[in-house]
């Protein structure tokens, strides 16, 4: 690659960070980190109705939760700055001005109302709804009758149908052309006199140099229209790569139906940062082998555009869990136990309390969570007495329980070898075996059938309550 690469993610703050989103950041963030390039954040809010200020916190707070950086953006500045399209508008007018002065944009009056009835007309009769051109040539009078009027003009851009086929080279799909006649001229600056995301988009992609525009295909029907506007304003147009979009199992596009798709939910619901994006980044990519779980810097250094698919993912959730489990197992005890204390707050247990106990918690269940949140439906056992019928616990086995009370140790109390110790012990001394004691004993602790290691259950609960539980399933 001859010139440096400089990619861009540039969302429209218009709502929460789609998952789908996330993954093209990541997708950039790996392109430009991979080649030594910059990684720009670009908010593009010229939509000033739609666009908040809340919206773009809460982007630029998920995508640093993800684990990205960016070189330039609005938080951090740059050399390219403004980043927020908002603060740019003389830049975009000081174009539009240029192009209409070339004659190759021009001022058009039709109402909303107007080009709506058109359009209803164009497509009854079986045309393409494509505006029909009708103020390209407007006379001086006409002009001033409309302005007299009061109607406010918009700026279109002129399209030559004369050329041939438009075509997007794009690094991902090939060449992809498109008919020339179907596009029409298109709106560059609104009535209101701001900018067009199609107008403002090639001023900044070209002013802030851009290489490569790694975007979502929904993009792919503006790429033309890009061009057309790229050629009109002399400026070399970048290289593109559309990205497929992501399905949900039933294959038609991700969304809510399908469950979350914001990234402030997965980091609610406790999907660590690293395991979505490494999750994210092997949506739709990947480096070859059927290697699952890479870091960031693996993924830094494998990744490349010609591996990225042509045809659209599809979203595993079950997939994500074991990938979220595997780095929840690789993080350290005290760093997960970090991580856990909202989810046990949730639960209404204090925290500042018994750090130890907690600690033990977490390592007892390190292996059964895939998600964080997992930790307080797991956990309950450790919390509350469980309920237990009259059928789980049969009379023979009330025997084995009572010598459980009269047997258990003091030292077993948060020790988990100590705990095992005594459980040996106490089986020896009932004679039985495992198989008749055990099941009995941990129904009484914990009202469940299966579930954590049976020394660690004592451990965790200490000698008091386990003796007040067994109790309560003898009386
Ligand atoms: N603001 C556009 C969006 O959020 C960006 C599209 C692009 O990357 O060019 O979809």
């Amino acid at each position: 690659m001859d010139k440096k690469v400089r990619v861009r993610f540039a969302p429209s703050p218009t709502g929460y960070m789609h998952i789908g989103g996330a993954r093209t950041t990541i997708f950039n963030y790996l392109f430009a980190r991979h080649h030594g390039g910059s990684f720009v954040l670009r908010i593009e809010d010229t939509d000033r109705v739609r666009s908040t200020k809340e919206s773009e916190e809460a982007i630029l707070r998920d995508l640093r939760w993800l684990g990205l950086d960016w070189d330039e953006s609005v938080d951090i500045g740059g050399p390219y700055g403004p980043y927020r399209q908002s603060e740019r508008m003389d830049i975009y007018r000081k174009y539009a001005e240029k192009l209409l002065e070339e004659g190759k944009a021009y001022k058009c009056y039709c109402t909303e109302e107007e080009l709506e009835q058109r359009r209803k007309e164009a497509i009854a009769k079986g045309l393409p709804p494509k505006y029909d051109g009708r103020c390209r040539n407007l006379t001086e009078e006409e002009r001033k009758r409309f302005e007299e009027e009061g109607r406010k003009p918009s700026l279109r851009f002129k399209v030559d149908e004369t050329g041939g086929d438009i075509i997007v080279h794009d690094l991902i799909r090939g060449d992809v052309s498109f008919k020339r006649d179907v596009i029409g001229d298109f709106v560059i600056m609104r009535k209101d006199n701001t900018p067009t995301y199609n107008f403002a988009c090639v001023i900044d992609d070209h002013l802030m140099e851009m290489t490569h525009i790694i975007r979502g295909e929904e993009h792919l029907s503006n790429t033309p229209r890009q061009l057309l506007i790229y050629e009109a304003l002399g400026f070399e147009p970048p290289k593109f790569a559309h990205v497929s979009m992501i399905l949900g199992p039933d294959r038609t596009k991700l969304s809510k139906r399908h469950g979350d798709t914001s990234l402030e939910e997965y980091r609610k619901k406790g999907y660590l940062p690293d395991a979505l994006f490494n999750y994210l980044a092997l949506l739709g990519w990947s480096p070859g082998g059927d290697r699952e779980i890479l870091d960031k810097e693996e993924l830094v250094d494998l990744f490349s555009l010609d591996r990225v698919a042509k045809s659209p993912a599809v979203f595993d959730m079950g997939k994500l869990n074991w990938v979220n489990g595997i780095y929840i197992r690789k993080t350290p005890d005290d760093k997960l136990l970090e991580l856990l204390l909202p989810y046990f707050k949730e639960m209404g247990i204090d925290t500042e309390g018994d750090k130890e106990r907690l600690l033990l918690i977490t390592r007892a269940l390190k292996d059964n969570i895939e998600v964080l949140s997992d930790i307080k439906g797991k956990s309950k056992i450790f919390f509350e007495r469980p309920k237990i019928s009259k059928e789980d616990i049969k009379e023979e086995d009330k025997e084995v329980l009572r010598l459980f009370i009269e047997e258990i140790s003091d030292d077993v109390d948060k020790n988990p070898d100590k705990a095992l110790d005594f459980l040996k012990k106490y089986l020896k001394k009932t004679g039985k075996k495992a198989g008749k004691v055990l099941p009995a004993l941990r129904i009484a602790l914990t009202g469940e059938k299966h579930g954590v290691e049976l020394n660690w259950v004592v451990a965790i609960l200490g000698k008091d309550e386990c003796i007040e539980r067994i109790k309560e399933v003898l009386s």
